[in-house]
C-alpha cells in the first residue's frame, strides 16, 4: 500500500478554538449584516476566510524574531531579509512594505497614470483597486478555460498571449505600462501559471519593451505546480524552479503573509535601479524608511526565514495535500468545486450549487452564509459583491465565476478539522433545492465594498 501524505511538522503550541449553536450564528449573523467579515472570531469555529496571514509561524521563525533588530536604519533584519530576497528571487533591490496592497501602492505611484491600461490575468482586488483608484483599467487576458469549472487545465491560471498581444495591437504603447502576472492566479482559483506561460509573455513584453511585473503572493505553490504538471522540472528543487520563475519578471509585488508564511509584511523587489529610486520616495512616504518600510524587524526577521521554509517541498506538499483532501472529499459528495483544486483553497461553484438563487441576489454569498449557520465554518464570496460595480456605468458587475472560497490557512487545521468542513458543506448541499432566495445589498462603499456591504435576505 502506497503510504498517505503526512504533516510534516508536529504541534508545539494550541490554540483554543470554540463552537456554537445555530441559533446563536443565526443571531450573529443578522447583527453582522449578513457580512462575514463583520463577525468577531470567537464567533468562528474553523476560519477559512483566508489564508493571509492566519498561517502558523515554525519555531525558527518565532527564534528569528527574538533576534530582530530594531534599528531605525540599517538593522540587520533588513539585511536579512535583502539577501533572502536575492539568494531565492534573484532582485538585487527591494523595498518593505507592511503587506502586500501597501507594494502596490508604492509600485503603481511610480508605474500608473490616469487613462493606462494593465493587461495581466484576473487581476487581485486590491491589484485592480489600485489601478483603478488611478483611473486606469485592469484588462483580463486569462485563458478561457479558466472561466469553466469543469474543464481540466493544467494551468488554469495563465494568460492568454492571443488576448495580450491584441492589448498592444488595439492601444497605443505609452498607454501600457506594464504587464502584470499573478502567481498563483487567485481570482480564477488559485489555478498556476505554466512557465512555458511566463516565458511566453516575457517575449511579448520584450518585443513591445514594457516590464513585467509578478503579483508573487503565491509563487512558492505556483513553483510546486510546475514540478509537478510541466514537462521538465519534475527533477528540481522549487527554489530552482522559483529562480527560472523570476528571471522572466522585472519586479514582483509580495503580500508576506501568504506563501512566506509571515502574519504581516510584503515588499516589492526590482532589478531597476531606477524604479527602485523612484519607488523609495513613495516608500518613505506611504510605509516608512527604506530598511524597514513598515516593518518591526523581528517581522522582517521571521520572514527572511519564511521565504526559505516555504519555499522547501515538504512544506508545499504537505500543505496543497491538505488542500486536496478537502477537495477530493467535496468531489465524492458530488458539489461542484473548480478543477484542478488550486493551491491555497477550494473554490466551490456558487451557480452549480445553488441554481435557485439568481445571480441578481449573490449565490456565492448566499452560499456562504449558508455555510456559516450550519457548521460555524466561514469561507468567501469570490463572486459578484467582490467584483464591485463597474467604475464608469456604476452598474453590478457579474463575473462569469460565482465562488465560494474556503481559503486553507498553512500549518494551522488538522484534516479532522477539513472533514468537518466538507460534512457541513455536504448537509447545505443535500437541501440545495429548498434555498430559492438570497441576499440584497443594504449599504455599500465605492470600491472593495465585500469588506465592508452591509446585506439582508430578500
Ligand atoms: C493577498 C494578495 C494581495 C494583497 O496583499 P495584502 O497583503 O493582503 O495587502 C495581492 N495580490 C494577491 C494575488 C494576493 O493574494
Amino acid at each position: 500500500m502506497n503510504l498517505p501524505y503526512a504533516e510534516t511538522y508536529r504541534i508545539k503550541m494550541v490554540e483554543a478554538i470554540k463552537t456554537s449553536s445555530r441559533q446563536e450564528r443565526e443571531k450573529w449573523l443578522k447583527e453582522a449584516h449578513y457580512n462575514l467579515f463583520n463577525l468577531s472570531s470567537d464567533k468562528v469555529f474553523i476560519d477559512l476566510l483566508t489564508d493571509s496571514g492566519t498561517g502558523a509561524m515554525s519555531d525558527k521563525q518565532w527564534a528569528a524574531m527574538m533576534l530582530g533588530d530594531e534599528s531605525y536604519a540599517g538593522s540587520s533584519s533588513y539585511y536579512n531579509l535583502k539577501n533572502a530576497i536575492k539568494h531565492i528571487l534573484g532582485f538585487e533591490y527591494f523595498l518593505p512594505t507592511h503587506q502586500g496592497r501597501a507594494a502596490e501602492n508604492v509600485l503603481f505611484s511610480v508605474l500608473v497614470k490616469e487613462g493606462d491600461m494593465i493587461p495581466g490575468n484576473s487581476h487581485f482586488d486590491t491589484t485592480k483597486g489600485h489601478i483603478e483608484f488611478r483611473k486606469a483599467k485592469a484588462i483580463d487576458c486569462t485563458i478561457d478555460e479558466a472561466f469553466d469549472t469543469t474543464k481540466f487545465h493544467d494551468f488554469k491560471g495563465s494568460i492568454d498571449i492571443q488576448k495580450l498581444e491584441k492589448v498592444f495591437l488595439e492601444n497605443p504603447l505609452e498607454k501600457i505600462p506594464f504587464i502584470i502576472i499573478t502567481i498563483t492566479n487567485n481570482n480564477a482559483g488559485g489555478q498556476p501559471v505554466s512557465m512555458q506561460n511566463l516565458r511566453d509573455v516575457r517575449k511579448i513584453a520584450d518585443k513591445y519593451g514594457v516590464p513585467v511585473v509578478f503579483d508573487s503572493a503565491r509563487f512558492a505553490e505556483n513553483a510546486y505546480f510546475i514540478k509537478k504538471r510541466e514537462a521538465g522540472y519534475a527533477d528540481k528543487t522549487i527554489k530552482e524552479i522559483v529562480a527560472e520563475m523570476y528571471s522572466y519578471a522585472d519586479a514582483m509585488t509580495m503580500s508576506s503573509k501568504k506563501d512566506a508564511i509571515v502574519n504581516i509584511g510584503g515588499f516589492i523587489a526590482m532589478k531597476s535601479r531606477e524604479i527602485y529610486e523612484k519607488a523609495t520616495v513613495f516608500n518613505i512616504m506611504f510605509e516608512g524608511f527604506i530598511t524597514y518600510g513598515g516593518m518591526a524587524g523581528r517581522d522582517m526577521n521571521a520572514l527572511a526565514q519564511g521565504l526559505d521554509e516555504g519555499t522547501e517541498y515538504e512544506t508545499l506538499h504537505s500543505r496543497i495535500e491538505q488542500v486536496a483532501h478537502l477537495g477530493g472529499l467535496l468531489k465524492s459528495f458530488g458539489i461542484p468545486v473548480q478543477e484542478p483544486f488550486g493551491g491555497h483553497a477550494i473554490f466551490v461553484d456558487a451557480k452549480r450549487f445553488l441554481p435557485n438563487v439568481p445571480k441578481e441576489e449573490f449565490p456565492a454569498q448566499t452560499l456562504a452564509i449558508e455555510l456559516y449557520l450550519e457548521s460555524g465554518v466561514r469561507g468567501v464570496e469570490i463572486g459578484a459583491i467582490m467584483a464591485d460595480r463597474d467604475p464608469i456605468t456604476r452598474e453590478n458587475r457579474f463575473p462569469e465565476l460565482e465562488f465560494v472560497r474556503l481559503a486553507i490557512p498553512r500549518r494551522t487545521y488538522t484534516n479532522n478539522h477539513i472533514n468537518y468542513v466538507a460534512v457541513a458543506l455536504k448537509n447545505v448541499f443535500d437541501r440545495r433545492n429548498e434555498i430559492k432566495k438570497g441576499v440584497k445589498i443594504v449599504k455599500e462603499s465605492p470600491i472593495l465594498r465585500h469588506f465592508t456591504v452591509e446585506l439582508d435576505k430578500v
